[in-house]
């Protein structure tokens, strides 16, 4: 948990935002700055800093995440439209906050390749 990072401000409750879901691990807020008509994060509640830092006992963790994004992809409504769940890292991956998310996207046909 770091005081500056944004991610564990909110996961930890020091910063509000518009909470989906949350458990014991993981916390899932709207994005605040959405690319889709649905863009959910989906963040860890440690601070992990790239999916680069991931080691092997994190494994159920990210097993985790992806049975929540296919939980809230059901409740949200989209799941049989379809849905992208995305991670950015580093420079040319487009990341951002060093706070490792799972992005959650859906509600419009999604472009392949990614830009
Ligand atoms: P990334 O580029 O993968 O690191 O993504 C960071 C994401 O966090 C972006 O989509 C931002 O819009 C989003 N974001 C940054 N600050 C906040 C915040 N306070 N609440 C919700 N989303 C945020
Ligand atoms: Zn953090």
């Amino acid at each position: 948990m770091t005081d500056r990072c944004i991610f564990c401000r909110i996961t930890g409750g020091q910063d509000s935002a518009p909470v989906l879901y949350q458990d014991d691990q993981v916390v899932a807020i709207k994005d605040i700055a959405p690319q889709a008509p649905h863009h959910v994060l989906i963040i860890p509640r440690r601070h992990i800093p790239t999916i680069l830092d991931l080691t092997e006992a994190d494994n159920r963790l990210v097993g985790h995440v992806y049975q929540v994004a296919g939980n809230l992809a059901r409740e949200l409504g989209f799941s049989q439209e379809g849905f992208r769940v995305v991670v950015n890292c580093n420079r040319d991956g487009g990341q951002a906050v060093w706070h490792l998310h799972f992005h959650l996207l859906a509600g419009r046909r999604l472009n392949w390749p990614p830009g």
